[in-house]
């Protein structure tokens, strides 16, 4: 059953300040993440996303961490034997939206922080990052103090007690910190001992109703091919709960946006899934757990240039509704991250940024009181009561997170 080889069963966030070597690190441990064999289709939502697989593995009748090991030969030529596929979620160049994926998306279940040892600590987005992850709760913390090649050991050591003075009364407080190289793949083995033992799988249950959050969607059609070859559309994403398999119909919440007299209304779309691309292969199901894409029977113009980005899919008549307005209860955090600025209360008519799920829409306040408002969004998601909102208000030129909101029933 390849599925239960190669669909990954972990999220992992890589998290930490633009060029702190987030990317080197996911390519040292995944190796060929890009390589040739996989499926174009699976390669363009990898890269487009940022999600890398790779099997964390160990060597037999070695000693702890040395035998930890992303190659399939240890030193001595004996083959390794594999511990689990883990996903790593990275945002290619998109670290100033990282905070509010990781407050949004619910889609990781531990975290890498990225340190460089040549820089001062914090730089902002290690800063921004760690207290999106403090406020959602993401406990389970390995920090990676990289670049350990550029620095002496004087430097080395001062910038280590900085990461240990910065995390001190936050989420990452017993976080280990494990000096590397990423580049020179250097301390890799002990780091990824360290992943083993701070970020376990998540107890998960099959019996849950299926929740895909989308993140992209394509037209996997070359121009001018003919109606008879015509791929039907495909979206890309990660569950959150349940199962899909093949020929299973599926409902896409909030749809598309449809005209009737002159009034424009929001009307879920439905279809059969007719393939599914998981781990490194096209197994017959998929649950939680790294990047999936679903080949459905949906006209390819209604996927194309990530239209769907943001939507549910699920079984019909079990999706959350869709919403064009939500009150929330709301939680701000004390300064603006980045500036030190105090967060000043949301006030009615204000425009915030929401991400909810994979969704991120703009709404207006239309009321607002201490520790609640309420929003009109401009365009609707799909949420359930209870969901977590990451909060963006516009300070200056950026958008940035002032605080969490937890949809109301
Ligand atoms: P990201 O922005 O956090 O994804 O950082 P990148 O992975 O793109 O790395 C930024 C730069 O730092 C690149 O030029 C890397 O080659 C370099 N880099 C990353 N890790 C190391 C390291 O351990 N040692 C050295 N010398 N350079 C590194
Ligand atoms: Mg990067």
């Amino acid at each position: 059953m390849t599925q239960e080889t190669t669909q990954p069963e972990v999220n992992i966030g890589l998290v930490g300040h633009v060029d702190h070597g987030k990317t080197t690190l996911v390519e040292a441990l995944s190796g060929s993440w890009t390589d040739q064999h996989s499926e174009e289709m699976k390669r363009g939502i990898s890269i487009r996303l940022g999600y890398a697989d790779t099997t964390f593995r160990t060597c037999p009748g070695v000693d702890e961490p040395d035998c930890y090991t992303v190659d399939e030969e240890c030193p001595d030529g004996e083959a390794s034997e594999p511990l689990r596929t883990v996903s790593f979620v990275d945002a290619p160049g998109h670290e100033t939206l990282m905070a509010t994926m990781l407050a949004g998306a619910s889609l990781m279940d531990g975290a890498v922080l990225v340190v460089s040892a040549t820089e001062d600590v914090p730089q902002a987005q290690t800063e921004e990052h760690l207290m999106a992850l403090d406020i959602i709760g993401i406990d389970n913390i390995v920090i990676a103090q990289n670049k350990l090649d550029l620095v002496d050991r004087e430097r080395a050591m001062e910038n280590y007690e900085q990461i240990q003075a910065f995390v001190e009364g936050t989420v990452a407080e017993d976080a280990p910190i494990v000096p590397i190289s990423a580049q020179q793949e250097t301390n890799l083995d002990v780091l990824i001992g360290a992943i083993e033992e701070t970020i376990p799988t998540p107890a998960r249950s099959d019996d849950d109703n299926a929740a895909m959050f989308v993140a992209r969607s394509f037209d996997i059609n070359r121009p001018g091919t003919t109606w008879e070859d015509l791929a039907g559309g495909v979206v890309g994403g990660s569950l959150v709960s349940g199962e899909l398999t093949p020929d299973d119909e599926i409902e896409l919440r909030p749809g598309r946006e449809v005209e009737e007299g002159g009034q424009t209304e929001w009307q879920p779309l439905t279809t059969t899934i007719r393939s599914l691309q998981a781990g490194d292969g096209a197994p017959d199901s998929v649950g939680p757990g790294g990047l999936i894409g679903v080949g459905t029977g949906l006209d390819p113009s209604l996927t194309k240039g990530d239209s769907l980005g943001g939507q549910v899919a699920g079984e019909p008549g079990t999706l959350p509704p869709t919403r064009n307005g939500f009150e929330m209860d709301v939680e701000l955090l004390d300064r603006v991250v980045g500036e030190n600025d105090e967060v000043e209360t949301i006030s009615t008519g204000e425009p915030l940024m929401l991400t909810v799920g994979t969704a991120t829409t703009v709404g207006a306040v239309t009321s607002a009181r201490d520790g609640e408002c309420e929003v009109n969004l401009k365009r609707p998601v799909c949420a359930r009561d209870g969901a977590t909102i990451a909060i963006n208000r516009r300070v200056g030129a950026r958008w940035r997170l002032i605080g969490i909101g937890t949809l109301r029933a």
